[in-house]
C-alpha cells in the first residue's frame, strides 16, 4: 500500500458541534491525522478532556483567563490567547479546520490561505463577510478551500473533474441547486410564526448543530448565507444558484450541467462525512458515517422555499448581488440580531425585519482589504444595535 505521511491538523473551534465531530474523525484515524493545535472560546472543561486525550502541542483560548488556567495545569503545552495567535498557528500545520462560529473566524481563514495551506472551512461567515479579500488570499500557491458545510461539500464532490474557480467558472455548469431542510418552522403561517419560542427554534428536525446556525436554519438565513458561500466558492453567478427545500436532508445538493444532466450527492445527515471528506482530500478513505440503508428510505421530497414568511433568503440574495461589503453587513447584522434573540431580547419574527432595516442603511463600503472588512463589520453591528434600541 502506498505510504502517506501523517497530516498535522489545526482544529480551531474544537469544543463546538463541528469541532467535536472533527475529533471523532481524528480519533478513528490515528495513523492519518496528528492533532497539533486546538483552539476554543472559553469552555475549559471540555478542552481539558481534549488536551488529555489528544495531547496537542499548542492550545489557543479566546478567553485570557481560561488560557492562564490551562497554562498552569498543562506546563508541557504551549497555551496562547488572542487573535494574533490564531493567525500564527496555520504555518506549522498541513490542514486548518476552521470550526469557529461567526465573524471571529476571519483571521483563521485569511491566515491559512495566505500561508498556502489547505483550509477545511466550516466557518462560512468569514468567506461571506470577506469574499473579495478571501479570493485574493486563495491565489497563494498551495492554498485551497475544501468546504465542510454539507451542501458545499456535496457541490464540491459533484463538481470534481470540472474546473471551477472564482475567476473562471466552468461553462459546463448550468446551475447549483442547494437543498434546505426547511428548518423547524417549515409550513407555519405568519400568525403561527409570531409566537414561536427559542426552545422550538433550537430544535432542528434533521441536524444537531451549535445555537447560532440552528437559529439561522430556522429563519432560512443559513440557506441565504450558503447561497453567498456557494457563489464565493465556485464562482457561479447568483442567478444560477437555486434553493430547494428537501425535508429529509439526504440529497445534500446538486449540480445541473449544460446538457441538463443533474448530479447529486446523497448520504444520511451526518457532518462527519463532509468533515472526513475535507480532511482526507484528495483521497477518499473508508468511513461509516452517513451510510444509507436504501430499504429504509421511503421518500425524497422537494418543494419551493417560502420566501414570503422566511424573507432572510431574499435578503441574502440581495446582499450577495450588491457585492462589496454588503454580505459582511448582512452577516454582521444577522449575528447581532440572532444574539439578541438567544438572549430573549427580541422575538423570532423580528429577526428578518431588523436585518432588513440594517441592510437599508448599507452604504456601498469597499472591500479592498482586511481592514475594510473589519470596518464594515463594526459599522454594521453599531447600526443594527441602534436600530434595535430605537424599537
Ligand atoms: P458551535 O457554537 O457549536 O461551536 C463554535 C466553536 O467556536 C466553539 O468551539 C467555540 O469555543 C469556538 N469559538 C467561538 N468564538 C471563538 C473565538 N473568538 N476564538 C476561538 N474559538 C472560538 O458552532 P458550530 O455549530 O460547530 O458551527 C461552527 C461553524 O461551522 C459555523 O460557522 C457554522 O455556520 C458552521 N457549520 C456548522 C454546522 C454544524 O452542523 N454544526 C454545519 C455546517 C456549517
Ligand atoms: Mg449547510
Amino acid at each position: 500500500m502506498e505510504h502517506r505521511p501523517m497530516k498535522d491538523v489545526a482544529l480551531l473551534g474544537s469544543t463546538g458541534s463541528i469541532g467535536t465531530q472533527t475529533l471523532d474523525v481524528v480519533r478513528e484515524n490515528p495513523d492519518k491525522f496528528n492533532l497539533k493545535v486546538i483552539a476554543a472560546g472559553s469552555s475549559t472543561d471540555l478542552i481539558r478532556k481534549q488536551i488529555t486525550e489528544f495531547k496537542p502541542a499548542i492550545v489557543i483560548m479566546a478567553n485570557k483567563d481560561s488560557a492562564q488556567l490551562l497554562a498552569q495545569e498543562f506546563p508541557s503545552i504551549d497555551v496562547y490567547s488572542g487573535k494574533n495567535s490564531l493567525k500564527e498557528v496555520a504555518g506549522s500545520c498541513d490542514i486548518i479546520v476552521n470550526a469557529i462560529v461567526g465573524f471571529a473566524g476571519l483571521p483563521v481563514t485569511l491566515s491559512a490561505l495566505n500561508q498556502g495551506k489547505i483550509l477545511a472551512l466550516a466557518n462560512k461567515e468569514s468567506l461571506i463577510a470577506a469574499g473579495p479579500v478571501v479570493q485574493k488570499a486563495r491565489r497563494t500557491p498551495g492554498a485551497e478551500i475544501i468546504p465542510v458545510d454539507s451542501e458545499h461539500s456535496a457541490l464540491h464532490q459533484c463538481l470534481r473533474g470540472y474546473e471551477t474557480s472564482y475567476d473562471a467558472p466552468s461553462s459546463a455548469v448550468q446551475k447549483l441547486i442547494l437543498t434546505a431542510s426547511g428548518g423547524p418552522f417549515r409550513g407555519l403561517s405568519r400568525e403561527e410564526l409570531k409566537s414561536v419560542t427559542i426552545k422550538k427554534a433550537l430544535n432542528h428536525p434533521t441536524w444537531d448543530m451549535g445555537p447560532k446556525i440552528t437559529i439561522d436554519s430556522s429563519t432560512l438565513m443559513n440557506k441565504g448565507l450558503e447561497v453567498i458561500e456557494a457563489h464565493e466558492l465556485f464562482g457561479v453567478p447568483f442567478g444560477q444558484i437555486e434553493v430547494i427545500v428537501h425535508p429529509q436532508s439526504i440529497v445534500h445538493s446538486m449540480v445541473e450541467f449544460a446538457d441538463s444532466s443533474v448530479i447529486a450527492q446523497l448520504s444520511l445527515p451526518d457532518m462527519r462525512l463532509p468533515i472526513a471528506y475535507a480532511l482526507n482530500y484528495p483521497q477518499r478513505n473508508e468511513a461509516k458515517w452517513g451510510a444509507i440503508n436504501w430499504s429504509e428510505i421511503s421518500k425524497l421530497e422537494f418543494e419551493k422555499p417560502d420566501t414570503e414568511n422566511f424573507p432572510c433568503l431574499k435578503l441574502a440574495y440581495q446582499a450577495g448581488e450588491a457585492g462589496q461589503t454588503a454580505p459582511a453587513w448582512l452577516s454582521a447584522a444577522n449575528e447581532v440580531v440572532v444574539d439578541a434573540f438567544l438572549k430573549k431580547q427580541i422575538n423570532w419574527i423580528d429577526i428578518p425585519h431588523l436585518i432588513s432595516l440594517a441592510l437599508d442603511k448599507y452604504d456601498d463600503l469597499p472591500a479592498r482589504d482586511e481592514d475594510d472588512i473589519y470596518a464594515a463589520d463594526l459599522q454594521a453591528r453599531l447600526v443594527t444595535k441602534q436600530i434595535m434600541e430605537s424599537k
